[in-house]
């Protein structure tokens, strides 16, 4: 591509790092922005900024917040001996848009692949067990994709979990295999919660 602008060009350089995004939809994007007012242009890149400068983790669960501790973790309305097993923040909001499900996250922030190098300290495994530790809990629910990763994570936690006196439960297989939680549709997901299965059950015999 032959820039008449180095400006130009450093911006929809930025733009391509992003997944998914290449050189021509970054180009289509940065004009886009420029036909923006200043002012607009500012507030576009300030929310950026800002989301990076102030956005935490919650300290129990591990979902994206704007608090030391999340609003659902917070919430007097959840029910805290439930704890549904998630890979990442976009399971949490897809879970949570099916309103059928009342208790807590825990956020693994990925899932064990030994192909990527992701080992099972990568996680917050250890943060789970402690929770876990601390008597509250009565049940886990693993809502993990139905992917190699998924399967080998949950077979893991599986093994960790199964001396605590709680239930383990996975989502039904409503989901497709090789399907992600995120993109799995509303009524879908919210039934596979719903009709979830004890883990026990599913493991081949
Ligand atoms: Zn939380």
């Amino acid at each position: 591509m032959n820039f008449s602008s180095k400006l130009l060009e450093n911006a929809v350089e930025e733009f391509s790092k992003l997944p998914g995004v290449g050189k021509k939809t970054a180009l289509r994007l940065v004009l886009h922005l420029l036909k923006n007012s200043s002012a607009e242009v500012h507030q576009f890149s300030n929310s950026l900024t800002t989301l990076k400068d102030n956005i935490k983790y919650c300290q129990k669960c591990h979902n994206i917040s704007d608090n030391n501790v999340c609003e659902i973790c917070l919430s007097p309305k959840r029910d805290s001996t439930i704890i549904c097993v998630v890979e990442d923040t976009r399971d949490v909001m897809a879970i949570e848009n099916t309103h059928q499900y009342q208790g807590l996250y825990h956020v693994l922030n990925g899932l064990i692949s030994p192909m990527d190098g992701i080992g099972p300290a990568d996680l917050t495994i250890e943060s789970l067990l402690e929770r876990i530790k601390s008597g509250e809990i009565q049940e886990i629910i693993f809502a993990l994709s139905a992917t190699m990763e998924g399967d080998t994570t949950i077979f893991y936690l599986h093994k960790k979990l199964k001396d605590f006196n709680i239930k383990i439960s996975t989502i039904a297989r409503g989901i497709a295999f090789g399907g992600e939680i995120e993109y799995a549709d509303e009524i879908t997901l919210g039934r596979s919660i719903a009709t979830r299965v004890p883990y026990e059950n599913t493991l081949m015999k």
